[in-house]
């Protein structure tokens, strides 16, 4: 038999959290953000499920590629744009739309030879200062891309590092927004600005706002770009959880119990001994551990210990995740299952560490996390690949 940690990939979830996001997005086109192997799920896994979106971005070319091979012939958009002149044959050839970033990116289009003009996606570095040109050089930009026979339609687009959270201002976007609507006034071209947090958060909010800045419409303008909530979590957390935006996990990580120790006062848990009893107590052994993808920074402990779902019923970690596997406190979904007449948790019972049990009971990925000082981005991207999905 074969370990018995696997990941389910919950495919009405992916669809009614694409459905949850396009609500919130108002008149705007979705693109269904699939980097990163859609977050961990597999592309191939989450296709069907999210074919309802307008688009798939994406900024692997093999990922673009794979995603052609399933059949969609609708828009997939290169959020990196391209690495070098080799990827805008690909582009030509699979009809990608790609974001241009920098003046070397408009160097190798103007050497590119294509029949089909390409749309490009001009990205401004409105304040996160990773991609895009600055506001001031932006116009100089789009003049000499427009001005390309190999481009077709420019869209114009930015990026928010804030639009989770509330540094730099009320809601910590403003001034990229002011920035991109004063630098993009008078040019033609859709326009792309939210990401999961600003079109949850700020989709009511005028894209116009300010002194001297005049423009129509929301915040979500005509494409926005989801990524994490389509995956089932917050964007916000802990402000937020994903059931207050109405979002359903989108990946269960499950095991089974292969292992129960019974504790007595003084007796110590795995490595380092860092976790030790102060009485009595029954403890589980589930199979999965840090080779698996769970975070080994997960504390351990009853009061602090990260959640775990044990059939259903919540308890924690307690002592060090090991490669292979990790241990939790029985005590706790012993109480709780003595209370409906059912005997102790034993061998076989199953163990949620994130998503949902056979019981209903929901364990979010996003308190997992949380819990390890990390954000269910990386822990949904960390799944190993010796993890059977299902
Ligand atoms: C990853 C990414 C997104 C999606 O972000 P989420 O926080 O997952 O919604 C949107 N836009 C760009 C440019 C990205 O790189």
């Amino acid at each position: 038999m074969p370990r018995p940690i696997r990941a389910t990939v919950h495919l009405d979830a992916l669809a009614h959290n694409l459905a949850t996001a396009r609500r919130a997005a108002g008149d705007a086109k979705v693109w269904a953000v699939v980097k990163a192997n859609a977050y961990g799920h597999g592309i191939e896994r989450v296709f069907d499920a999210l074919r309802a979106a307008d688009g798939f971005a994406l900024l692997d070319l093999a990922e673009a590629q794979r995603v052609r091979a399933l059949g969609w012939r609708g828009p997939i958009l290169l959020l990196e744009g391209a690495f070098e002149l080799r990827d805008l044959e690909l582009c030509s050839r699979l009809d990608l739309w790609h974001v241009v970033h920098c003046n070397e990116q408009i160097d190798m289009l103007a050497t590119h030879k294509t029949q089909v003009p390409h749309r490009v996606f001009l990205k401004m570095n409105s304040g996160m200062n990773r991609l895009g040109f600055k506001p001031a050089h932006f116009r100089a930009a789009w003049t000499r891309l427009n001005a390309l026979p190999q481009v077709d339609e420019i869209s114009l687009m930015t990026h928010f590092s804030d639009a989770d959270g509330s540094r730099l201002g009320a809601d910590g976007i403003q001034h990229q927004v002011a920035a991109f609507v004063r630098a993009t006034q008078d040019l033609s071209g859709e326009r792309s600005l939210c990401n999961s947090a600003a079109t949850l958060r700020h989709h009511d909010q005028a894209l116009g706002t300010g002194e001297g800045i005049d423009a129509a419409g929301s915040l979500t303008a005509d494409w926005v770009r989801p990524g994490i909530a389509v995956y089932g979590s917050a964007p916000d957390h802990p402000a937020h959880t994903a059931a207050h935006w109405g979002l359903q996990p989108a990946m269960t990580l499950s095991s089974k119990l292969i292992g129960v120790q019974t504790l007595a006062a003084g007796d110590t848990v795995g490595y380092g001994s860092s976790y030790q009893a102060t009485g009595p107590q029954r403890i589980g052994v589930v199979a999965c551990g840090y080779a698996d993808g769970y975070p080994r920074q997960a504390p351990g402990g009853l009061a602090f210990g990260a959640p775990v779902l044990v059939d259903g019923v919540h308890t924690r970690l307690v002592g060090r995740v090991s490669m292979d596997m990790l241990t939790v406190d029985l005590d706790a979904v012993d109480l709780v299952r003595a209370q409906t007449g059912l005997p102790p948790a034993d061998l076989g019972a199953e163990v949620v560490l994130w998503g949902r049990s056979h019981t209903g009971a929901v364990l979010p990925i996003d308190e997992v996390a949380h819990a390890a000082q990390t954000i269910s981005y990386e822990l949904m991207c960390a799944v190993a690949a010796r993890v059977n999905f299902e």
